[in-house]
């Protein structure tokens, strides 16, 4: 019954009143997606509806497990289906550094690298005030809170070269400047304006063993 719905699909628009609604509300939900227009929406959605009805709902139960099973954790804001991450929880990690990231997705890319043991803060953003997000929206507070705990050595500046992450880093270095830790941030193999998470494993590795006095 795919079939029909499939050509009307090619020559109508997903917003034509004659589509289903259940059709024009995934062309919707699609078109929501980050770097989705509504021409790869309405491919999407087509792609769904040719799919065994088992792999359409697989993939909509692994939206549903995603959502209901991952939090942040409580110490670092990682992404973790526990309380607390796996890193965090790593007795052979290094406890006294700490590597300060935008996203879990610069804390993975680190983690490939492979070469840093120490634990991670995640800030989840930077700030950016034209985009209207200041330091209380990101998880500034709880890493000051958690350095002036104690225990640190030294906090890493980890933030994307581009101008609001090296913004965000002097924000927060100011913020911690008084405690007896050292402050660093990754040395400039990485290209400014680049981001992390897209920089290659060696590069990452010569930023972190390269990295400097903020
Ligand atoms: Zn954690």
């Amino acid at each position: 019954m795919t079939a029909p719905v499939l050509s009307f699909f090619h020559v109508r628009e997903a917003s034509d009143p004659l589509l289903s609604d259940s059709v024009t509300k995934l062309v919707e939900e699609f078109a929501k997606l980050p770097g989705i227009g509504k021409k790869s929406a309405e491919r999407l959605t087509y792609h769904v509806l040719r799919i065994h009805q088992s792999e359409a709902l697989a993939l909509a139960e692994a939206i549903r497990n995603v959502k209901q099973n991952v939090r942040y954790c409580r110490t670092c804001y990682n992404l973790t289906e526990q309380e607390e991450c796996e890193i965090c929880l790593d007795p052979r990690r290094d406890h006294t550094q700490l590597c300060v990231v935008e996203q879990s997705r610069d804390l993975m890319a680190l983690e490939q690298a492979g070469s840093y043991r120490g634990l991670y803060h995640v800030l989840l953003g930077r700030i950016a005030p034209l985009d209207g997000i200041g330091p209380e929206q990101l998880t500034i507070e709880a890493l000051v809170e958690r350095v002036r705990g104690g225990g640190f050595k030294e906090v890493i500046m980890a933030t994307n070269p581009t101008l609001e992450g090296d913004g965000t880093a002097l924000y927060i270095s100011n913020l911690l400047a008084d405690l007896p830790l050292s402050i660093t941030r990754l040395a400039r193999g990485i290209t400014t304006g680049s981001v992390l998470e897209f920089a290659n494993k060696e590069i990452l590795a010569d930023a972190l063993s390269g990295r400097q006095k903020f």
